[in-house]
C-alpha cells in the first residue's frame, strides 16, 4: 500500500515508522532482522531502507604506489525490501539517488522495484563522495532529486527514456522526499530550500520526511514555513535517539543541525554510555509526546543500525 493510503487509512492518528541501514558488506540478514523483530508489535504501516553509494578507498600497494578502488560497503537495499515484504508483509521503501546512478540506471532499479511489487520510493539525491567536496552527477544522471521525482513520475505515466517503447506499462510509485528544518547543509538560506523542495512535490513527491531534529520548535516552524509557501503534503518528522557522548559532535558534523544546550549539558554530565542511552531517550519521548499532541501523521526513527532505544522510545509513546 502507498505511504498516502497508510495515512489516510489512520484516520488522524498518529503512525509509528523506522529507517534501517543494510549491513555491512559480509554480514548476513539476521541482524535486520534482529533489529526489526522487537519493533513489530508498534505495527509500522512502513519501513525504509537506505541506499548507500560507492566509495573510494586507496589501497596501498608492494611497490609504494597507491590503488583506488570503488567499493560498496552496504549494499543489498532491493534485497532487504523484498524480504522485509516477505516476512513481515509491511511496505518497505528503498531510497533511492541520484549520485552514481544514470537515468538508465535508474530506470531499470525502478523496473526491478515495480517487479517486487513495492509502491513506494524516497527519492534523493545523496551526497558528494567522500573524497569530493560538492556532489557530481553521472554524466547521464539525474543532478537534483527534485530531477529524480520527475524521471519517477514520467515512469508512473508510463513514459520510459527510449521514446520508441510504445504502450509501455505504467509504474505507480508513491514518492517521498527529503525536508530539512534546519535547512539543508548546502542551502543558502531555509527560504531558498523550501523554494527547492516545493519544486519536488510540484514535480510529484507525495510526502515529505524530515531531517532529524532535537527541538521540536523547529519541526513546527519548518511546518509553517512550508505551508505559507502552499506546500501541502503530509510532512513525517524524524526522530533519533542520541546514545553516546560521541554522538554530540557527531552528529551536527554529520547532518547540521542543532542540539540544544539543555541536552547537551544532560548528556555531558552523564557518567557513561548507559546514562547518555537514557537521557536520549527521554530527550527523545518528550519531544515524540508532543508531536503527536500536534497531530503529526506518523513518528519516524532513525534506527542507524540499531533498534532497542527506538523500542523504549515507542513502548513510552505507542
Ligand atoms: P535535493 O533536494 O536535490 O537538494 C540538494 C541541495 O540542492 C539543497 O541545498 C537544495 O536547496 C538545492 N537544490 C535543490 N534543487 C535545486 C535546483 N534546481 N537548483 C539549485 N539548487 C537546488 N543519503 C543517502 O546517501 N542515502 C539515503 O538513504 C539517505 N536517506 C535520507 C533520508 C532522509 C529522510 C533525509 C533527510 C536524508 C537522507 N539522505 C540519504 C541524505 C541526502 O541524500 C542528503 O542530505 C543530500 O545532500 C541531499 O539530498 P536531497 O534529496 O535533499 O537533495
Amino acid at each position: 500500500m502507498k505511504v498516502t493510503e497508510h495515512l489516510t487509512k489512520a484516520n488522524g492518528k498518529t503512525q509509528f515508522s523506522f529507517e534501517i541501514l543494510p549491513p555491512l558488506k559480509g554480514q548476513d540478514i539476521k541482524s535486520i532482522f534482529d533489529n526489526i523483530d522487537p519493533l513489530m508489535e508498534f505495527n509500522p504501516p512502513f519501513i525504509d531502507v537506505t541506499y548507500h553509494r560507492e566509495e573510494y578507498v586507496f589501497r596501498e600497494l608492494e611497490n609504494g604506489l597507491l590503488e583506488k578502488k570503488v567499493v560498496k560497503k552496504r549494499p543489498g537495499t532491493v534485497g532487504i525490501c523484498a524480504a522485509i515484504q516477505n516476512k513481515y508483509q509491511v511496505d518497505a521503501i528503498p531510497h533511492i539517488l541520484c549520485g552514481g546512478f544514470t537515468k538508465e540506471d535508474t530506470e531499470n532499479f525502478l523496473i526491478d522495484l515495480d517487479f517486487l511489487g513495492i509502491q513506494n520510493v524516497m527519492a534523493l539525491r545523496g551526497d558528494a563522495v567522500k573524497s569530493e567536496t560538492y556532489f557530481k552527477p553521472e554524466k547521464e544522471g539525474n543532478q537534483y532529486a527534485s530531477d529524480l521525482v520527475t524521471q519517477v513520475r514520467r515512469m508512473n505515466e508510463g513514459q520510459y527514456l527510449d521514446p520508441d517503447l510504445q504502450n509501455s506499462s505504467k509504474t505507480d510509485f508513491c514518492i517521498g522526499v527529503a525536508g530539512y528544518p534546519e535547512k539543508h547543509m548546502e542551502a543558502p538560506s531555509l527560504d531558498s530550500d523550501i523554494h527547492f523542495l516545493k519544486k519536488k512535490i510540484k514535480a510529484g513527491a507525495s510526502y515529505i520526511v524530515t531531517q532529524m531534529f532535537f527541538d521540536n520548535k523547529k519541526y513546527f516552524e519548518f511546518v509553517d514555513k512550508c505551508r505559507a509557501e502552499g506546500i501541502t503534503v503530509p510532512i513525517i518528522p524524524g526522530l533519533k535517539p542520541i546514545a553516546t557522548k560521541k554522538q554530540l559532535n557527531q552528529i551536527p558534523h554529520r547532518f547540521k543541525v542543532d542540539i540544544p544546550d539543555e541536552l547537551i549539558m544532560s548528556v555531558v554530565s552523564c557518567k557513561d554510555n548507559t546514562a547518555v542511552r537514557q537521557v536520549g531517550i527521554d530527550w527523545c519521548i518528550a519531544q515524540s509526546k508532543e508531536l503527536i499532541k500536534a497531530k503529526v501523521p506518523v513518528l519516524h526513527y532513525y534506527s542507524m543500525g540499531r533498534s532497542s532505544n527506538i523500542k523504549a522510545v515507542a513502548e513510552a509513546v505507542f
